[in-house]
């Protein structure tokens, strides 16, 4: 049951051969007996209510290809019924009066909640150890980190504790966690999934995706989580678009391209060599290699750590103890109430992205930094549109690395940021990226550490990148592998 892709469960929902009661129940079981810590709230009564009011739906054939099926929300998205806590102790008892954009729609198609997934603190983060809940574990490996900020949606898709996951991706958050555990996610283009309800980290650069098994999944749940949302002000209207229309398409002509600037000494060897056997795939589909380059590459990390904090600093400032959450129970007057409500309520990477963003924003420094990097985020964007001129897609690994063990970087703020480096400027232009299982690097017998292969596509091009991706899973069987137990 657990291992079953969306469109199979949607086959045994409408050949009656499973309930989604049955269904719903199966994984809250699995979920109970889990240690990965991908969860932070599970209420069995609401989901199993839910789950009731899809069998009826069933029952009268009022359906979609999605009714009935589970789905996990990252912790990022606001739930009315499900605690919503960013995994900040800020939130730590948080309810949200209403449900995000996203939620109400996979809820309008009739899937049903499992519950709310870890990630990092406001989604600031590469390996979710910044969680103020305790990290995720990889189901690979337990002693790996499962990637971040969206660790919690990507091991629970790959330990079989969901069979679809809500994810965000700012700076590769859906990718990255993807990537590290085995699984397939993509980030639309941005202003394709609506931001309302999504607790907001870096407006201009979050953007909210599916993460799965497979591609031919992420379409289908993208079919139902985009569309224009008048609630979001950088919302794009476009018309509906069904992302399983061209899955099967023939790869014939389909021209690659390989960025230099991803393929450098900073690149592991085991990661090199599985984005190398899936590129030999691709040209045995009918695919050609064209060298390209993305020459602004490197600056994509100082540019990102300028922009994001300062857009956090803002959106954070709404954390006062006044308006959300969590307020200091010790203070004398309402500055000390701020200030001891801040220091308590945020960890630390947290405040070091606050203080970042109010240090670029503030006079003298706003043009120094701030508006130098906005400088470079455009010609970042256009690195991406001449490299699209010789290519129809981007290819390269999404980590330098496979993931590394639980604590190793967890002092060292700047070694994060450097494993974004081929995830961060898909982000800043505001592409689609995605991450698909490619084969296996670096572990030992206790563990294997799955990779990702990256693909990056211009704007509004998710069902190409779903096509190349499908394409690959028809002949591959990475993404059917399962860790030890599952
Ligand atoms: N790792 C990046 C950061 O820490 C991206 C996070 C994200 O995409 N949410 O900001």
């Amino acid at each position: 049951m657990h291992n079953h892709t969306l469109r199979e469960l949607a086959d045994l929902l409408s050949q009656r051969k499973i309930s989604a009661t049955e269904l719903a129940q199966g994984y809250l079981d699995r979920i109970g007996e889990s240690d990965l810590n991908a969860y932070l709230h599970v209420d069995a009564e609401l989901t199993l209510a839910q789950a009731a009011n899809a069998d009826q739906r069933i029952a009268r054939n009022d359906t979609t290809l999605l009714t009935g099926i589970p789905i996990a929300h990252k912790d990022i998205f606001v739930t009315r019924d499900w605690r919503s806590t960013a995994g900040s102790k800020m939130l730590e008892n948080y309810t949200s009066p209403f449900d995000a954009t996203v939620v109400e729609q996979f809820r309008a198609a009739g899937m049903v909640t499992l519950g709310k997934l870890n990630c990092d603190e406001f989604a600031m983060g590469s390996s979710n150890e910044n969680s103020f809940f305790g990290p995720v574990k990889n189901p690979w490996d337990k002693r790996a980190i499962p990637g971040g900020s969206s660790g919690g949606s990507a091991a629970a898709v790959a330990a079989g504790l969901a069979p679809a996951a809500t994810a965000t991706d700012t700076g590769g958050s859906i990718r990255q966690p993807a990537s590290h555990c085995g699984v397939t996610g993509i980030k639309p283009t941005y202003g394709r999934v609506s931001r309302f309800g999504m607790i907001a980290f870096a407006s201009s650069l979050d953007q909210g995706g599916p993460i799965a098994r497979t591609a031919d999944d992420c379409a289908l749940l993208l079919n139902a989580m985009t569309g224009f949302d008048p609630r979001d002000s950088t919302s794009l209207p476009r018309d509906p678009e069904d992302f399983t229309r061209n899955l099967a398409e023939d790869l014939t002509g389909l021209r690659i391209g390989l960025p230099r600037e991803y393929f450098g000494p900073g690149l592991a060897s085991d990661v090199e060599q599985a984005i190398r056997a899936a590129l030999k795939e691709y040209e045995k589909l009918g695919a050609t290699l064209v060298d390209i380059s993305l020459p602004k590459t490197e600056l994509s990390i100082p540019v990102y750590y300028v922009i994001a904090p300062a857009e956090a600093s803002s959106n954070l400032s709404r954390f006062d103890g006044v308006r959300y959450g969590f307020r200091a129970s010790d203070y004398t007057d309402l500055s000390d109430m701020y200030r001891k409500t801040r220091a308590e309520g945020f960890g630390d990477e947290v405040k070091r992205r606050i203080l970042v963003g109010a240090y670029v924003l503030s006079h003298g420094y706003y043009d120094a930094y701030y508006l130098q990097a906005q400088k470079i985020r455009r010609l970042i964007a256009q690195d991406f549109q001449d490299a699209f001129k010789q290519c129809d897609v981007i290819m390269g690994p999404v980590t330098p690395t496979v993931a590394w063990d639980l604590g190793d970087k967890a002092d060292d703020p700047v070694a994060n940021y450097l494993a974004d480096i081929f995830t961060l400027s898909t982000s800043l232009a505001g592409l689609p990226g995605m991450s698909i299982p490619c084969g296996f690097g670096q572990g030992d017998k206790n563990g294997k550490r799955p990779v990702g292969l990256q693909l990056i596509g211009n704007y509004f091009e998710e069902a190409k990148l779903l096509n190349v991706a499908h394409r690959f899973q028809m002949v591959t069987d990475w993404h059917a592998r399962r860790p030890a137990g599952v």
